[in-house]
């Protein structure tokens, strides 16, 4: 027998009129590509998208047509997520870290429509616009006056869009299963691939989103999304926060420590998202100009795996629930967060810490599962270590224009790359991506809990450890470092440290210092530029 419950779609555009219906004079604030400061709220946004999406329609675009943005996170690039995906086209966006090579074959591959792109961004796009035959016009998102010079054709100015059309729209209906928003995947192992999600997985990945151990979203909350919108949608934060009718606070292209910093305090955020490279940064300046912001209570970082150190430093020095999620672009991003159960919350701090660091347990929704070389499953005891396994309603079940997925089972299963542990109360921790993995004499060494280890002695202020060929063992571990401000570390002290955190076989054999670490475009250590600048570096206990 079938529920008699309606079957109404769940469609994008839904979020944004339910936001100006109920939560309309709830603010959006961007530091603009210009430089001011921009406010608006609910009822803006959503009166501009509809006329951009209005504009879209007349410049000829149609359901499954794939636009382009290449742009920071502000309101313009807000609205172009409503109006793009409201009509049933495909935002599709657009990392500006990328090399010019990257950006004209996902271009290409996607065979985009348009492209929307923030003014100082456009240089990029100029350098490219040769090699893009699909383009019809360019949109640059600024106004007439700020419109730079250039000699790309078919250049639109985006307040020109907004003007000329009405906000007279009523948004159109059709299956949840549309596609709505595309993201290439980084591709540090051959070329990027599409995850295509739908307007379906985008709102219920939102509902997770918002969930209290989650993001914890709701109207109270003004919330910061350092994380870029071409990193997994900001990681789903435009779609939750207005969803839930929460303020947000757009900070444009200044992602460095004072000018996120200066938002936060002036616009009383109370929760803010981004990778640890970022967070970095805050710290530092927050430390050296001796100040805080009161009103944050939240932070949630991920991509990469997060130092204890920082998790400390946030919790202790400034009073700051840091909150350690895992996620990937497949995974439009939540897989885990981790939060501190209440059996837990009068445990001494050690084994507090111990539990933050690890990656947490699955968002509802999420399935997972842990396997051996021939998909054996592995026991959920903290100990056995397999590649994690995932399925779930916001999760890829292939890739655009990709016939078979080598990364499906015939289950449906996603491999996710990523080798972990999962604990009997559900918490994974992440190990290690299977190709960065060490191999030292038939067993794994986990470069992740080195690195984190590592990051936790005084005189280093960021870490990386790679596996580099050893005659006896196959693989033994290098450190890289970047030193603290005025130290010298020396790799006799740091194995001293670490030697009762790590087994003694774990222990580095070698170190570089070296002034920084390559960051690839998502904010991540990029370990390929590592093994290519020191992969060939010979170990002392290999002569
Ligand atoms: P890419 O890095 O290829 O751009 P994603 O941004 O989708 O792709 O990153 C997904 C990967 O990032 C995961 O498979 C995992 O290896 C890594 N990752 C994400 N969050 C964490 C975390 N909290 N700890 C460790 N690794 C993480």
């Amino acid at each position: 027998m079938r529920g008699l419950i309606m079957n109404q779609p769940l469609l994008i555009s839904s979020l944004i009129s339910h936001a100006d219906w109920v939560s309309g004079d709830r603010e959006i604030i961007t530091r603009s590509v210009e430089g001011p400061i921009h406010r608006y709220n609910y009822r803006d946004a959503h009166a501009r998208s509809r006329r951009l999406a209005n504009a879209l329609k007349k410049l000829g675009v149609k359901l499954g047509d794939r636009i382009a943005t290449l742009a920071w996170n502000t309101y313009r690039h807000f609205e172009c997520y409503y109006a793009i995906s409201g009509i049933g086209a495909i935002t599709h966006t657009l990392n500006p870290r990328l090399a010019p090579d990257q950006l004209t074959y996902i271009i290409n591959h996607a065979e985009n429509a348009y492209i929307f792109v923030d003014a100082d961004l456009l240089p990029l796009i100029e350098l490219v616009a040769h090699q893009i035959p699909s383009i019809k016009g360019i949109v640059v998102m600024t106004d007439r006056l700020n419109i730079p010079d250039s000699k790309v054709v078919n250049l639109l100015c985006y307040e020109d869009l907004i003007e000329d059309n009405s906000d007279d729209l009523e948004w159109p209906i059709f299956d949840e299963n549309t596609a709505s928003s595309l993201c290439y995947t980084s591709g540090t192992t051959g070329n990027p691939k599409g995850a295509l999600f739908s307007h379906r997985s985008t709102i219920i990945h939102a509902y997770a989103s918002a969930l209290p151990d989650v993001l914890q979203l709701s109207e109270k909350e003004v919330v910061l999304p350092v994380v870029p919108m071409f990193h997994v949608n900001a990681w789903g934060i435009p779609y939750g926060a207005t969803m839930t009718g929460a303020k947000l606070v757009f900070p444009g292209p200044k992602l460095d420590g004072a000018s996120i910093h200066q938002l936060l305090v002036d616009e009383s955020v109370t929760f803010a998202a981004g990778v640890p490279t970022v967070w970095l940064g805050l710290l530092n300046y927050w430390k050296d100009n001796n100040t805080n912001v009161p009103t944050l209570k939240r932070t949630i970082c991920g991509g990469t795996a997060v130092p204890q150190s920082m998790i400390e430093s946030f919790q202790e020095d400034f009073g700051i629930e840091l909150r350690h999620a895992w996620g990937m672009t497949e995974m439009s991003p939540l897989g885990t967060v981790s939060v501190i159960k209440p059996s837990h919350i009068n445990s001494d701090k050690a084994t507090r810490y111990r539990i933050q660091i690890k990656q947490g347990r699955p968002v509802f929704g999420v399935e997972m599962k842990i396997v051996d070389d021939q998909y054996n499953e592995l026991p959920h005891d903290g100990k056995a270590y397999g590649e994690l396994m995932v399925r779930g309603p916001w999760i890829t079940s292939g890739y655009y224009k990709v016939e078979n997925s080598e990364a499906h089972d015939h289950d449906g299963w996603f491999a996710t790359g990523d080798v972990c542990t999962i604990d009997p109360e559900g918490y994974i921790e992440i190990t290690d991506r299977t190709k960065d993995v060490i191999k030292s004499g038939g067993e794994w060494i986990s470069s992740i809990d080195l690195e984190n280890q590592a990051m936790g002695h005084p005189d280093v202020m960021h870490a990386a450890v790679i596996g580099v060929h050893h005659p006896k063992w196959d693989e033994r571990p290098l450190l890289i470092v970047v030193p603290a401000k005025d130290k010298v570390p020396i790799l006799e002290d740091i194995n001293d440290y670490l030697s009762n955190k790590v087994a003694k076989w774990w222990l580095p054999d070698d170190m570089i210092v070296a002034e920084s670490l390559p960051i690839g475009a998502t904010g991540k250590v990029l370990k390929t530029k590592l093994r290519e600048m020191y992969g060939n570096h010979i170990l002392p206990t290999a002569k």
